[in-house]
């Protein structure tokens, strides 16, 4: 099997607070991974930190063979770790436009990303115009401009309708049919057994569990975890 990414004993501290402590899993190709936890548990603050955005505190993690900076193998990485932020006065093809020149990728694929979100019909359509969903559709139309290895996605649901959130989670499968290795973080147990093949299970920065999600049904610490009522979990 093919690594994509590997986390070996990471901790990040905010001062006196630990959010992530001694976390490692790996990441294989093909896969789609959930980082499940509730609120806090350090889910973003892992993506923010092997998407360079964060520094960790101690422990290491490397990109696909380790070979290749992280710098460098960002240039394969698909990420939406933030609102959906576009220009609101132009439309959709011409905000995935500038993203492909800031980007320094070809434009050529603008309407085949568009086509996997369906949104193709609505690419003349100012961004400003859009729904929740709809923005969160572009944003990851916009994630597979360089066509990633790998798309990671923070909450991919958050506020959306049940609509929306039906929608977003099939083309989240659909994305990873094609063979782009997905992770996400969620809160909401029923996304990841939903979405994902994998999780690594969170609380308050540890690691609980990780394997298989339809194994994880049966683990232990899965039901201990669920005995603790976490409303979201
Ligand atoms: P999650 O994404 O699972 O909700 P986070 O990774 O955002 O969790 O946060 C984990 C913990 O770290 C929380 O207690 C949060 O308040 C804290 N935290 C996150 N970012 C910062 C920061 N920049 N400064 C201080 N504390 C932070
Ligand atoms: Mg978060």
């Amino acid at each position: 099997m093919e690594n994509i990414l590997t986390i070996n004993n990471l901790t990040k501290k905010f001062g006196y607070l630990t959010a992530v402590k001694d976390l490692s899993f790996t990441i294989q190709k093909g896969n789609v991974y959930g980082i499940l936890g509730p609120n806090g548990s350090g889910k973003s603050t892992t993506l923010g930190i092997v998407l360079n955005v964060v520094n960790k505190t101690n422990g290491d993690f490397h990109w696909f063979d380790g070979n290749t900076t992280t710098h460098d193998a960002l240039k394969k990485v698909g990420a939406i770790i933030e609102r959906p932020n576009f220009y609101p006065y132009m439309t959709a093809a011409q905000n995935l436009k500038l993203v492909c020149k800031i980007k320094g990728v070809s434009t050529e694929k603008i309407d085949e990303k568009l086509e996997v979100v369906g949104l193709l019909d609505r690419k003349n359509s100012k961004f400003r115009t859009y729904s929740l969903g709809m923005k969160q559709r572009l944003a990851i139309a916009s994630a597979l401009l360089n066509d990633p290895e790998i798309l990671i996605l923070d909450e991919p649901t958050n506020g959306l309708d049940p609509q929306g959130i039906h929608q977003i989670r099939q083309i989240i499968k659909d994305i990873a049919a094609n063979g782009t290795t997905i992770l996400l973080a969620s809160h909401l147990l029923d996304e990841v057994e939903k979405v994902c093949s994998h999780v690594v299970v969170l609380r308050k920065g540890e690691k609980l569990y990780s394997g298989r999600v339809d194994e994880m049904i049966n683990s232990y610490g899965f039901f201990e975890l669920k005995a603790e009522k976490h409303s979201e979990l």
